[in-house]
């Protein structure tokens, strides 16, 4: 068993802010915020206002990829207000126009260069991608570039997938980087066209990894980066009828997730209502089930985002209770025919040793 771990990134003053007269009500340790000068908040990790995108890689994404070339399902969970740095921390800037030393350039992107230098040079293995955003508790599937359809989840023998979800094989940094951005502008057009607000929608990307071990055994494993919806609070004020509900609607997976995490944190083994949304649901594996899984929490070091930050701060604080177990996800193909041969083969071995 092994806990969800947190890491906490301060973005520092943005213009507008230092504008309106704000100051920093943030400091920070390797492992500690301290808001206020007063109550101390611990993580596994913490990079405060001067960090570099290398640095969250050198934190999270190594052991990550890791983990992830070696069978395990794993799992990157951005978390904080709008603007506090999610999409920055998760993707990076200008990620159309990429160069390898991009200093700007996100977790995602690296650790995916990264895998693409460490994987066999022979044909053992195979990796897909899907991208879907959740918003207002319908799914969309932002690697279908015609009118997408809202997708529904399905369950079977405890395994859940999205139905008819496009998943695109890749062979390269610049294949994933393409689905990257043709992720992104479908969420551009699915956001016009539905009048959506992109602040208040989850995307899901994942990488799936198929490996042929030996002859007969294959590992499967998974990697979900999830950029979540703003967490601030929605004002619901001049909302009524259809319009409240789908106020209501929108953060409903947040809101679960809030659920689920505190649930978990007090006592996995009671009912956790993971059917309650979306994004619960989908990623029900991540937590508390078979995922090594990282939140990354993100604030603005900003007096004036004090109570959202203090949100922010809690929230991870929950999070970093629950646990895990990740297990290698190994299976053994083959007929009975070669399965009897490979025994075989192994009793001679065994002869031969002894
Ligand atoms: P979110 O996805 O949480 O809404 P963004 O990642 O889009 O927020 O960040 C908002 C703005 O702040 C962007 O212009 C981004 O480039 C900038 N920003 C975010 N994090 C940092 C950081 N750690 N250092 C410098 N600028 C940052
Ligand atoms: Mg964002």
């Amino acid at each position: 068993m092994e806990n969800i771990r947190v890491l906490v990134r301060v973005r520092p003053l943005n213009y507008r802010e230092t504008h309106l007269g704000a100051n920093s009500c943030v400091t920070t340790t390797n492992t500690s915020v301290i808001l206020d000068n007063k109550k101390e908040y611990n993580y596994d990790h913490v990079l405060g206002i001067d960090s570099t995108q290398e640095q969250v890689f050198n934190k999270i994404g190594m052991s990550t990829l890791e983990s992830f070339l070696n069978g395990l399902n794993c799992c990157i969970f951005a978390y904080g207000q709008t603007g506090a740095g999610k999409t920055y921390t998760m993707q990076g800037k200008g990620i159309d126009d990429l160069s390898n030393d991009d200093i700007h350039l996100g977790l995602q992107p690296r650790l995916i260069q990264k895998l693409f230098s460490q994987l066999p040079k022979d044909n053992t293995w195979s990796l897909k991608c899907t991208y879907l955003e959740i918003y207002n508790e319908q799914l969309i599937d932002l690697l279908n570039d015609s009118k997408p359809l809202p997708l529904t989840i399905r369950e079977e023998s405890k395994k859940v997938y999205v139905e008819n979800l496009t998943e695109i094989p890749v062979t390269s940094y610049n294949d994933v980087l393409s689905l990257l951005q043709r992720g992104i502008n479908n969420r551009h057009v699915s956001a016009t066209q539905m009048n959506l607000e992109s602040s208040r929608s989850h995307s899901i990307f994942t990488i799936q990894f198929e490996q042929r071990t030996k002859e007969m055994y294959t590992r499967r494993s998974k990697l979900n980066f999830v950029d979540l919806a703003g967490s601030e609070r929605q004002k619901l004020t001049a909302a009524t009828g259809e319009r409240l509900k789908e106020a209501a609607n929108i953060n409903k997976s947040l809101t679960v997730l809030g659920l689920v995490i505190n649930s978990l944190a007090e006592n996995p083994k009671r009912f956790i209502p993971y059917r309650d949304s979306k994004l619960t649901f989908l990623l029900r594996e991540s937590l508390g089930g078979n995922s090594k899984t990282f939140m990354i929490a993100t604030i603005s070091e900003a007096s004036s985002s004090f109570q959202e930050t203090l949100g922010t701060l809690k929230f991870a604080s929950r999070a970093k209770n629950i646990k895990n177990q990740a297990i290698i996800n190994e299976e053994v193909k083959g007929n009975l025919e070669s399965l009897k041969a490979e025994i075989k083969r192994l009793k001679n071995e065994l002869q031969q040793q002894t």
